[in-house]
């Protein structure tokens, strides 16, 4: 997105002035079109309220933000680095719960003798 699309997606209506756009300025209460943008440069500048800079300042003002907010917004960051994977757990192994097959075969070989119920001597 251009200086003037992003502009105008704040709602500032822009007409042609020569080789430069002008418009309501959305940082002062204005009333004449004193706020100027230039195709060419990608700057704008208000003669109102003497604010001025270009796209990035625009949005940082704006949305009263700081730079590297505004340069997030516009898309023009850096792409972030993908997050490093997480280390793999080494040596740790699901504890058996008794519901493995192992502990199934070691319960049922080990289980209770039948005639050692309540006997004793
Ligand atoms: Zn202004």
């Amino acid at each position: 997105m251009g200086l003037v699309q992003v502009i105008e997606s704040y709602g500032v209506e822009l007409r042609r002035s020569g080789k430069e756009l002008v418009g309501l300025c959305p940082f002062h209460d204005d009333r004449h079109p004193s706020f100027s943008v230039s195709f060419e440069k990608e700057k704008w500048h208000c003669f109102g309220c003497q604010a001025g800079g270009d796209i990035v300042t625009f949005v940082m003002r704006i949305e009263n933000i700081d730079y590297k907010s505004a340069l997030k917004m516009l898309g023009r960051e850096q792409p972030p680095k993908p997050p490093k994977p997480r280390p793999k757990l080494n040596g740790q192994k699901t504890p058996c719960l008794g519901s493995m097959p192992c502990c199934v075969t070691l319960t049922s070989a080990f289980g209770l003798p039948k005639n050692s119920n309540g006997k004793k001597k």
